[in-house]
């Protein structure tokens, strides 16, 4: 049952936090309210070096692995001032949250060995292949196969919506390698991007950017050293690594920078109306904020955040949605390009935001398990 414990970050993060904010303001001075729209899905492969020479990626990971030992909290204070910025993120971002963790919890003392470094570098990009036509919210029915062939698989099948598989340099799939009843039978493995055999093609969202793509296995080699955790296990695995995926602070700041245009364009004596609008918009973030941190708090402890952090993500997105919308029908008559353009593209991208991550009816019907109503 959930109970959302409540965590506080502690105040030596503060630090932490004034030194991000610096970093930021001397790296990204330039960068548009349009731009800083994009939140995680703006894409900077030097900035994502440059958070990697700072040590803020891999932040909580084993020293041995490249990682810097560092709290959740660190991290959590990490991030939220980098979405909060509108920093560009995407490279490092996917591997940063959940490939790497997921790779030091079940992958192989070579895989973390070889790997987990270059991701704490920020050299290296990865995107999730779970997804295929006809299989979305219903993922154990994935059709993409791998026949066991000396050394390794060849993997044959199809894979759709992977958010940076065109700049990727590994992807996780998920691939059926054993025969069994839909769960069973289901195992991860890293796919090197380059291998021949691996087409990407993009595919134009609404705002008219190509960040997520279709890409065709037809008959890859995957070595035996890239199956990640236990052949049959991809499951359970699966699950592990969408509670990474929705936990975090991206999933209620992905609309912000609206939020900020519409402070900025209503100026220091906003109408009752806008009062009332900033006023809801404040409450809703600060609960959402402290709902995240508990979902932090739990990951720090070790224990399973899968509960919580569907419901924020749930939340979340609903908040995501309703801010653009609420903003454009109040924005005053008088306001500029900066935040036109900023209103154009997030009325756009938002549609997707209850989408990516598991859509809104699969999150409320996990949520009723917990709560034991289904
Ligand atoms: C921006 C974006 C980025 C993405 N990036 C990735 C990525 O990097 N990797 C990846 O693998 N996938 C990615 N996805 C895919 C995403 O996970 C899927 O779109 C999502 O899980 C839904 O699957 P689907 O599109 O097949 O829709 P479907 O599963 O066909 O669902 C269609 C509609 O039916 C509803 N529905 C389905 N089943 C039920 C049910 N049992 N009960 C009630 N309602 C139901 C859904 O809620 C939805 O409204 C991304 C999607 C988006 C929008």
């Amino acid at each position: 049952m959930s109970r959302f414990e409540p965590f506080d970050l502690p105040t030596e993060t503060e630090s932490l936090r004034a030194e991000v904010r610096a970093f930021l303001a001397e790296t990204i001075p330039h960068r548009t309210a349009r731009e800083r729209a994009e939140s995680w899905m703006g894409m900077d492969k030097d900035f994502s070096r440059k958070m990697g020479a700072r040590g803020w990626l891999g932040m909580t990971w084993p020293k041995k692995y490249g990682g810097h030992e560092r709290s959740f909290a660190e991290r959590y204070v990490v991030i939220e001032e980098m979405l909060a910025a509108g920093a560009p993120v995407s490279y490092h971002w996917i591997a940063d949250r959940q490939s790497g963790p997921l790779l030091l919890r079940f992958g192989t003392e070579e895989q973390r060995r070889s790997i987990l470094p270059r991701i704490a570098r920020g050299e290296i990009c990865f995107c999730i292949g779970m997804s295929e036509p006809g299989a979305g919210s219903d993922l154990a029915g994935v059709r993409t196969r791998g026949t066991k062939v000396e050394g390794g698989w060849r993997v044959s099948g199809q894979k759709i919506w992977t958010s940076n598989a065109h700049v990727a340099t590994y992807m996780i799939a998920l691939v059926r390698t054993l025969e069994g009843e839909r769960h069973a039978g289901l195992s991860q493995l890293m796919i090197d991007m380059t291998s021949p055999g691996v087409t990407v093609r993009p595919i134009e969202n609404l705002t008219g950017a190509a960040d997520f793509n279709e890409v065709f296995l037809d008959d890859v080699f995957v070595p035996e050293g890239m199956l990640v955790g236990e052949e049959g296990n991809g499951w359970k695995q699966v699950n592990a690594e969408l509670a990474f995926e929705r936990s975090g602070p991206e999933r209620y700041l992905s609309s912000i920078r609206i939020f900020q245009e519409f402070l900025r364009i209503v100026g220091p004596k906003p109408s009752e109306s806008e009062r009332i609008f900033i006023g809801q918009v404040a409450a809703q973030m600060w609960t959402l904020r402290q709902m995240s941190l508990s979902v932090a708090g739990k990951l720090s402890r070790g224990e399973d955040p899968m509960a919580d952090a569907t419901i924020v993500k749930d939340l979340g997105t609903t908040l995501e949605q309703d801010i653009p919308r609420q903003a454009q029908a109040l924005a005053p008559a008088a306001t500029d390009a900066s935040f036109d353009e900023t209103m154009r593209y997030l009325v756009q991208a938002s549609t997707s935001f209850s989408l990516r991550g598991g859509t809104r009816e699969i999150l409320r019907g996990i949520i009723a398990r917990e709560l034991g109503l289904r």
